[in-house]
């Protein structure tokens, strides 16, 4: 294959390789290999899931196998003891799926740390509990006789022709999820790892972003229980057990919780290794059932040692080597698309009129007093700057007033509202937008995506929509903004690279470019010339100025007194938490005050 084939082409002939394999194997292969394949596709739906939710989303489940047990049991109550299609089987079953992974995920995704893992495995455990305890569903026996499915009079009975469906279903799945994660909720669920303060200063709520995630691998693993149940034709507890769901986390690890392709490869190692395992070991030993559990273990930490991004991380890793060594030349670095309508403009305030006021606001951490009854306006059209020593306050300041902190004390009046005690996101909506002193960004996601984040209170497609590809008006909108946003800050020709391969004072202004790409009416800067050369500040000073002439306004924190006396129309200073001075550039540089608290050394 040529180097230099664009690598979208290059994935799609290999994504055709696997499909035209795939379309072939029930035509040579036995029946123990098809029902092999039947079974690593189920798997690999429901890895599939766990690759989104655990890979991409950061929370761990160990509960998946009572989502594919609920989605069966379902199916199968309905299609034996009330006699339904299984058509209707699979609505009834999706939508207890969904419902029971809402309830479920209502309760327990709020929960941080360890609770929430821990918490996967107290409702597996109960659920699975549930279906051997209930007389309705044939207690430990099951339920059994579940008919076939049919598809236009064409009976699945057959597992060749039941593998066509899996692996259709597999491949929809697949394609669903890829759609997903180039999208604006697919940017959202890629940001959770960064944390809920991230998500929320673009105006997301991490807590739904994660819940809807959760009932989107619910689902896949209800999609993976309903096609067991009318492939096997019987249901009974144990396959929906705790030790099934860690096999299914078994085989997202070990393909691969970085990519989607490695819930297919991890499904398949997993199940051929467990076959292979059930054929040799009764030849070693009798207790051949808990060597397997030993055998199976060893192979997690094996690979938790040697590769923790599984086999599709280190295929990824040799590519990666390959091209280096060849020199292959990388894709288009700019995302130039056809032009479309702009993304809608917010009317920006009156200049002059006022924007932000801070009245009284007091931050206490315990016996500290951080912020101390502290006061100003902020007008529109202005840059102010809010400067003091090190450990003054102002980061603090403005983690009150974009309600990324609850305040102990006073208000916050922006725009129209009183913000204090709002979210945080809510307040973002508003208008608000924020850059952090500690860059929030997510390193593994492009220049582009990182900035089109910034764009997701101006947007709305849901999961559906982007899984299904109905987004991509709006998607083409949004890159176009990002590509705008980056031009702007003289990144445009690195959008396809990864945020992380930036030096830290560029990825600064990089959180310059997602927040302008909420159009903010206001823009909160902490410290954005850190780290930056002479030149670069200077351009980072003209583009602020340029925002101030098309009218938003702008409060910075900055250390560089020289940057920022030249940049401001006016200043307030900070020491130990209060307020010491305000005014213009000129009259803050000649106060004593001022300079007694710098000692002189630095205004
Ligand atoms: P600045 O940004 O002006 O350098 P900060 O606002 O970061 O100052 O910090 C002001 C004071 O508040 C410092 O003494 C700092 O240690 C303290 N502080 C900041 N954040 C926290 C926190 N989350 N918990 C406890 N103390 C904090
Ligand atoms: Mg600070």
């Amino acid at each position: 294959m040529s180097p230099n084939l664009n690598p979208n082409r290059k994935r799609m002939a290999w994504v055709a390789g696997v499909v035209v394999v795939l379309a072939l194997v029930p035509v040579v292969a036995g029946s123990f290999t098809v029902s092999l394949l039947n079974d690593i596709g189920i798997g690999a739906l429901v890895a599939l899931g766990l690759v989104l939710l655990t890979g991409v989303g950061g929370a761990t489940s160990f509960g998946q196998a009572a989502f594919v047990g609920i989605a069966a049991y379902a199916t199968a109550w309905l299609t034996t003891t009330q006699g339904m299609s299984p058509w209707i089987g699979l609505l009834f079953a999706l939508l207890l799926t969904g419902l029971s992974a809402l309830a479920i995920g209502m309760l327990t995704l709020r929960l941080g740390g360890h609770f929430l893992p821990l918490s996967t495995i107290a409702w597996g455990l109960s659920i699975a509990m549930l279906f051997g305890n209930v007389d309705a569903l044939g207690r430990h026996t099951g339920l059994s006789n579940i008919p076939a499915l049919q598809v236009a009079g064409w009976s699945l009975a057959d597992p060749r022709a039941m593998y066509y469906l899996i692996w259709v279903v597999v491949g929809l799945a697949c394609l669903f999820s890829h759609n997903l994660l180039q999208s604006r909720p697919g940017r959202a669920i890629r940001g959770l790892r960064g944390g809920a303060t991230l998500l929320a200063s673009v105006g997301a709520d991490a807590y739904r972003v994660r819940l809807s995630l959760f009932v989107t691998a619910a689902l896949f693993a209800g999609l993976a229980g309903w096609l067991y149940a009318h492939m096997n034709r019987f249901v009974s507890p144990s396959p929906f057990d705790v030790r099934a769901s860690i096999e299914y986390l078994l085989m997202a690890v070990a393909g691969g919780l970085g990519q989607l392709a490695g819930a297919l490869v991890g499904a398949a190692l997993v199940l051929v290794l467990k076959n292979g395992l059930q054929d040799v070991l009764p030849m070693l030993t009798q207790r051949a059932g808990q060597l397997e559990a030993v055998a199976f273990a060893a192979l997690f930490i094996l690979l938790l040692h040697f590769a923790r991004g599984g086999v599709m991380g280190l295929l990824r890793g040799w590519r990666r080597r390959w091209t280096q060594r060849r020199g292959t030349t990388q894709g288009p670095s700019r995302h130039d698309a056809a032009p479309v309508a702009p993304l809608a403009h917010r009317t920006l305030p009156e200049r002059g009129s006022q924007v932000l006021s801070v009245n009284g606001a007091v931050k206490r951490f315990g016996g500290l007093v951080a912020v101390n009854d502290v006061s100003f306006d902020v007008k529109a059209g202005e840059i102010v700057g809010l400067i003091g020593p090190n450990g003054a306050g102002k980061s603090t300041m403005f983690n009150l007033l974009t309600c990324t902190l609850p305040m102990s004390a006073g208000q916050v009046r922006f725009l129209d509202h009183d913000i204090a005690g709002m979210p945080q996101r809510a307040v973002a909506r508003l208008g608000l937008a924020r850059t952090f002193q500690h860059v929030k960004l997510r390193p593994h996601m492009s220049l582009l995506d990182n900035v089109a984040l910034g764009a997701h209170s101006r947007t709305r497609s849901g999961i559906l929509k982007a899984g299904l590809r109905l987004d991509r008006a709006e998607e083409q909108q949004i890159l176009q903004e990002a590509q705008r946003q980056l031009d702007r800050i003289g990144l445009g020709d690195r959008a396809h690279e990864l945020a992380g391969s930036l030096p830290l004072g560029t990825q600064r202004i990089l959180e310059i470019a997602r927040a302008l790409a909420a159009d903010p009416v206001l823009l909160v800067l902490d410290e954005p010339a850190a780290g930056l050369r002479r030149k670069e500040k200077m351009a980072l000073g003209d583009l602020l100025r340029k925002l101030r002439e098309e009218g938003v306004t702008i409060l910075i924190v900055e250390h560089d007194m020289d940057f920022v006396m030249k940049l401001v129309d006016r200043l307030v200073v900070m020491n130990f938490g209060s307020k010491l001075v305000e005014g213009v550039p000129s009259a803050v540089r000649a106060d004593e005050r001022v300079q007694a608290a710098y000692l002189g050394s630095v205004v």
